[in-house]
C-alpha cells in the first residue's frame, strides 16, 4: 500500500524537477561562503515558504540559518540542507578549468545539489503525507556553513534537532548507495600570536616575532604527528604571517583543524596542540589567544534507515544521465588522474564491475566493510540528537577530485542535477516509510537509544562560543 502512496511523493518530484533544478543552478551561482549565504538560503526559504511552510529564520545565531516546518503530529521527520560554497574553487559549467569571473568561491563540494535535493524531498514527503490523509511533521533544517564552520553544532548545541523522529542528510559523490560507516570528529580554531615590531635590520634585538611563533608551533605540530592514533590529521593554514620582511611581524595567525574518529580522541590531540602553541609563545615571547571556531562529533549511523535507504534507493533506481550528461563526463575525465580515479575505486569500494564506466549508473550493493572515516561533517552532531542516517548518490565522474573546480562544475549542470533528483526521490520515500510504519520507527528509536547508551546530547563548542561570523568576513589577517 505504501509504494502507491510513495509513488506520489516520486510524481511531485517529477513534476517539480525544473523548479528543483532551478534553485541548485541559483544556488550555484551564488556560490556563497560560510556564514554569509544570505542570497542562497533565502532562494531555498522563500522556495519552501511558497509551497507551504512556515518559516524560522536567524536560528542559533545565524542569520543564515532557518527551519521550514509544515503539517502537524508525529512523526517528525527532518531533511537537512546545505548551501555553502568553498574559496578558491570557482569554475564555470564547463569541462576545462575556467574560473568564473563573478568571485573566487565555487561549488566545489555540491551543497547547492544537496540543499535542493533535500527541498524536492521535503516537498515530496508533503505532497505524499497529504495524498495519504495522514499525520506527520516535515522539517527542512536551513544549515549553514558546513564547510569549515560547522553551523548544525550551533543549531544542535540550541536543541533544534531535538524533537525529530528521524533525519535524513544526503551527499553528492561518485556512487549510488548509503553511506555506512562513521566521519571524523574535529576541532577547529585561529591561533593568533602577538609580538613586537621592530625595524628588521636596525633593530631586531627589539623585536619579537608573531611569525616565528606560528612557525615554531607548527614545526610542534610535525614532530607531534608520528604520536597520534591511526586516522587522526591534523591541518592547518597560515592566515597571517605579516606584510613585509623588513618588519618584524607584531602579529601572526593560524588556522588549524584537529581530527579523529571519537570526539575524546579530539579533546586529546587538542590539548597537545594548545602545549604546541603554549611552547611557542615561550620560546619566542610572544603571546597568544585562542579563537575557537568550532567542535564537532563523529557521525552515529542508525542501522535500521541505513536498511531503509538502501531498499529505497533499489526501489527507485540509480540516476538517469542523458546524453549531455554523459559527453560532458567523457570530456571532464581528461581532466582526472588515473591516480585519483584508481583512488575512488579503493576508498570508496566500487566493484571491479564498474572499472569501464565513467559514470555510477547503478544502485550499489552493502559492501562488504564499513565506509573508512575519511572526512568531516557536521551532520555528526544532529546524528546524536536524533536518528540520522545519509545517503551518496551519483553526481560526478568516478575519481572526480574533492574540493575542486572539476566537482564545482560538475554540479552546476546535467550530472549534478540527474543525481540530485534521485536523491530526493530515495530520500522521499524513505520518509515515507518512516511515517507510515510505526514499528519500524520503533527499531530506528530502539538503534538509536542503544548506541547513544539513552544519554542526552552533549555539545563539544565551549558554553559561551559564538558562531564563527568573522572567518569569512572582512578581517582575514
Ligand atoms: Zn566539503
Ligand atoms: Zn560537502
Amino acid at each position: 500500500m505504501s509504494s502507491v502512496r510513495a509513488t506520489e511523493a516520486m510524481r511531485c518530484i517529477d513534476q517539480h524537477a525544473d523548479l528543483i533544478r532551478g534553485i541548485a543552478h541559483e544556488v550555484w551561482n551564488y556560490a556563497e561562503l560560510a556564514l554569509h549565504e544570505t542570497r542562497s538560503a533565502q532562494c531555498l526559504a522563500g522556495a519552501l515558504q511558497d509551497k507551504g511552510f512556515e518559516l524560522e529564520v536567524g536560528v542559533a545565531d545565524m542569520p543564515t540559518a532557518f527551519v521550514a516546518t509544515w503539517g502537524s503530529g508525529r512523526p517528525v521527520i527532518g531533511f537537512l540542507g546545505e548551501y555553502d560554497a568553498l574559496a578558491g574553487v570557482s569554475q564555470e559549467a564547463l569541462p576545462y578549468r575556467q574560473k568564473r569571473e563573478s568571485g573566487d568561491a565555487g561549488h566545489g563540494c555540491g551543497h547547492n545539489l544537496l540543499g535542493a535535493g533535500a527541498f524536492g524531498a521535503a516537498i515530496g514527503l508533503k505532497r505524499a503525507l497529504e495524498a495519504a490523509g495522514l499525520p506527520g511533521t516535515v522539517k527542512y533544517f536551513g544549515c549553514p556553513a558546513e564547510e569549515n564552520l560547522s553551523g548544525k553544532a550551533f543549531m544542535a548545541r540550541e536543541g533544534v534537532f531535538d524533537d525529530c523522529d528521524a533525519c535524513f542528510d544526503w551527499h553528492p559523490d561518485q556512487i549510488n548507495r548509503p553511506s555506512v560507516g562513521t566521519t571524523l570528529a574535529n576541532n577547529a580554531a585561529n591561533f593568533v600570536f602577538h609580538g613586537c615590531s621592530a625595524h628588521a635590520a636596525a633593530d631586531p634585538h627589539l623585536g619579537r616575532s608573531a611569525l616565528d611563533a606560528v612557525q615554531l608551533m607548527n614545526m610542534g605540530v610535525e614532530f607531534l604527528r608520528e604520536h597520534v592514533s591511526q586516522g587522526a590529521r591534523v591541518h592547518y593554514v597560515i592566515t597571517g604571517g605579516g606584510q613585509q620582511p623588513n618588519v618584524v611581524p607584531p602579529r601572526a595567525k593560524v588556522w588549524y583543524l584537529v581530527r579523529s574518529v571519537q570526539r575524546a580522541e579530539v579533546d586529546d590531540l587538542w590539548e597537545r596542540v594548545l602545549q604546541c602553541a603554549s611552547g611557542a609563545a615561550k620560546m619566542t615571547d610572544t603571546t597568544y589567544e585562542v579563537d575557537m571556531l568550532k567542535a564537532i562529533y563523529n557521525v552515529l549511523p542508525n542501522g535500521p534507515m541505513t536498511d531503509l535507504l538502501f531498499d529505497c534507493f533499489e526501489r527507485v533506481g540509480p540516476p538517469e544521465f542523458g546524453k549531455e550528461a554523459r559527453e560532458f563526463a567523457r570530456q571532464i575525465a581528461e581532466n582526472i588522474s588515473a591516480e585519483q580515479r584508481e583512488s575512488a575505486f579503493r576508498g570508496r569500494q566500487i566493484p571491479d564491475e564498474l572499472r569501464d564506466k565513467l559514470l555510477c549508473d547503478v544502485v550499489l550493493p552493502r559492501p562488504p566493510k564499513e565506509d573508512e572515516p575519511r572526512g568531516s561533517t557536521d551532520v555528526g552532531d544532529v546524528s546524536w540528537c536524533c536518528p540520522t542516517a545519509r545517503l551518496r548518490v551519483a553526481c560526478q565522474v568516478i575519481g572526480t577530485p574533492g574540493h575542486s573546480w572539476q566537482y564545482a562544475a560538475q554540479a552546476g549542470m546535467e550530472i549534478g542535477y540527474a543525481g540530485m533528483l534521485t536523491a530526493a526521490k530515495v530520500m522521499a520515500e524513505a520518509a515515507f516509510e518512516v511515517a507510515t510504519d510505526e514499528r519500524l520507527l520503533d527499531r530506528i528509536k530502539g538503534d538509536f537509544k542503544e548506541r547513544t547508551g539513552g544519554r542526552p546530547f552533549e555539545s563539544a563548542l565551549q558554553p559561551d562560543q559564538k558562531p564563527a561570523l568573522h572567518q569569512f568576513g572582512a578581517e582575514q589577517g
